[in-house]
């Protein structure tokens, strides 16, 4: 058969769970790869382990496709020609295919009990000799009646072969063995349905994880005798945790991608991180908008080693892609993330808060926390003060005064605007002679409550002269006592 012109590339996975990082990589490099050759990407749902399903996962899985913007041309809700989507509807095709491995005395009824197989495995053991099955092919199978599992017939041999990420790979024959490609239970195996599927859906590139690599000689001894042509392979390096050792796991903040989203991650600040576990363009570029990936992405530019997943990468690229956002359109994304509050301001306030966060905002349900000083007083804190690098060496006497001076400037000052402020600021540092560092954080302290803020002309600007005034009295109490 020959290759398909243009690239039909698929993300197949088992509906096993939530979409994780390293499956939306494996989605995202495929639809790339499908995108930059005006191909096709093809969602394939493998269900074959009915045990392991878990209801509601395809939909998940679905949403979170859709989510990142991965939009695929065929799958079970997008029927074609080369359908179904789902390998749990494609039963027959197996069927068919599994006859004529039989016809052509390339597969058998497994006629073995797992308590024989067992002891074949163990008898192995014992000679310290690796266990294959082919060593124990029955001798007069039984009639294959779908009651035992199917077994390919294996033919030992070495293979040399080019993954588009590894390189070129080798295996003995050693590594050659029979498998079962139908089940007891009338259903495919992974590694018989997905050589059926990819051929019958006409895949160019197949790019999955590592986790395949090391039965890839077992199925090209399979494409062979189904008389099959190898598609492109591309096998995904691992990600690992941030120790650059251990393979990802959920406590190193791997999660699902839907969650990532809920905490305010934009997806395309998440597809630049996920397409940059692994790969870069060759040079030090970092962020990537997704026109650019489909223009510079290549399958070529994936390292082999294992890619680091780091959760404080991703909150510095979830940044930088927040700040690239006009006003307008981050008071659309962010404006449920604000404090419940929020509501008995008007959009102008909401939106002036959100655009003086926006230089340090990480993901947007940090808002409520960095905002909160904007809709509510807060309680006086005074170890703010107390553990303050410069201020804990004043007396109490003088930050009262300083605050009064401020007070006092702030009250007389008419109009009450950015520009009107940042100067009476500046004067005000003029008058006491005292460093920003010092004058500064005491105000900043003083109506936020907080050890960080935004600008702090900007931040006394938007909350009001009123408000500004009611916290810098409420301050100087609180130290007086
Ligand atoms: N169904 C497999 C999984 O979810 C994917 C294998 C493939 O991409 O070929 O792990």
């Amino acid at each position: 058969m020959s290759q398909p012109t243009t690239a039909r590339t698929r993300f197949a996975p088992s509906p096993t769970g939530y979409l994780h990082v390293g499956a939306a990589r494996t989605a995202l490099f495929a639809w790339l790869v499908a995108r930059q050759n005006n191909g096709s990407f093809v969602l394939r749902i493998e269900d074959t382990d009915q045990k392991r399903q878990v209801e509601g996962a395809e939909q998940h899985i679905i949403a979170s496709l859709q989510a990142l913007g991965l939009d695929y041309d065929e799958g079970p809700d997008k029927p074609s020609d080369y359908g179904p989507y789902r390998q749990s509807e494609r039963l027959n095709q197996y069927k068919k295919w599994a006859e004529s491995l039989l016809a052509a005395g390339r597969a058998y009824a497994d006629p073995y009990t797992p308590r024989q197989i067992n002891s074949f495995r163990e008898q192995a053991q014992v000679e310290r000799k690796p266990f294959l099955f082919r060593n124990h092919r029955p001798t007069n199978p039984p009639e294959w009646d779908g009651s035992m599992p199917l077994r390919f017939k294996s033919e030992p041999k070495p293979y040399k072969w080019h993954d588009e990420v590894m390189g070129s790979l080798s295996t003995g024959p050693e590594v050659i063995d029979d498998f079962i490609i139908i089940k007891s239970d009338g259903f495919p195996t992974y590694n018989f349905a997905h050589i059926i599927d990819d051929y019958e859906m006409a895949i160019s590139h197949v790019i999955r994880g590592q986790e395949f690599i090391a039965s890839v000689p077992n199925y090209l001894n399979l494409y062979e005798a189904l008389k099959l042509s190898v598609p492109i392979m591309a096998t995904m390096p691992p990600i690992l945790g941030p120790d650059g050792k251990k393979k990802l796991s959920k406590r190193d903040g791997a999660k699902d991608l839907l969650d990532y989203l809920a905490d305010g991650y934009l997806p395309e600040a998440l597809v630049s991180f996920i397409a940059t576990l692994g790969w870069n363009d060759g040079t030090t570029q970092e962020l990537f908008t997704k026109r650019e990936l489909i223009e510079k992405f290549s399958l070529k530019g994936i390292g082999k080693g294992g890619a680091v997943f780091d959760e404080s990468r991703l909150r510095w690229v979830n940044g930088r892609f927040i700040r690239q956002i006009p006003l307008d359109e981050l008071y659309q994304k962010a404006v449920g993330y604000l404090p419940e509050k929020a509501s008995e301001q008007d959009d102008s306030y909401n939106k002036a808060v959100l655009g003086c966060l926006q230089e340090r905002l990480k993901y947007f349900s940090e808002i409520v926390e960095l905002s909160l000083f904007f809709y509510e007083d807060l309680p006086v804190d005074i170890s703010l003060i107390a553990n303050h690098k410069k201020l804990k060496k004043y007396e109490t006497e003088t930050l009262i005064k300083l605050l009064e001076k401020a007070h006092e400037r702030l009250a007389n000052l008419e109009p009450f605007n950015l520009e009107t402020i940042s100067s009476a600021l500046n004067q005000l540092l003029a008058d006491t002679e005292e460093k920003p560092v010092v004058l500064f954080s005491l105000i900043r302290i003083a109506i936020t409550q907080a050890p960080a803020s935004p600008g702090l002309a900007e931040t006394i600007s938007i909350l009001g002269k009123t408000a500004v005034l009611r916290r810098i009295n409420q301050q100087i109490e609180a130290l007086k006592v």
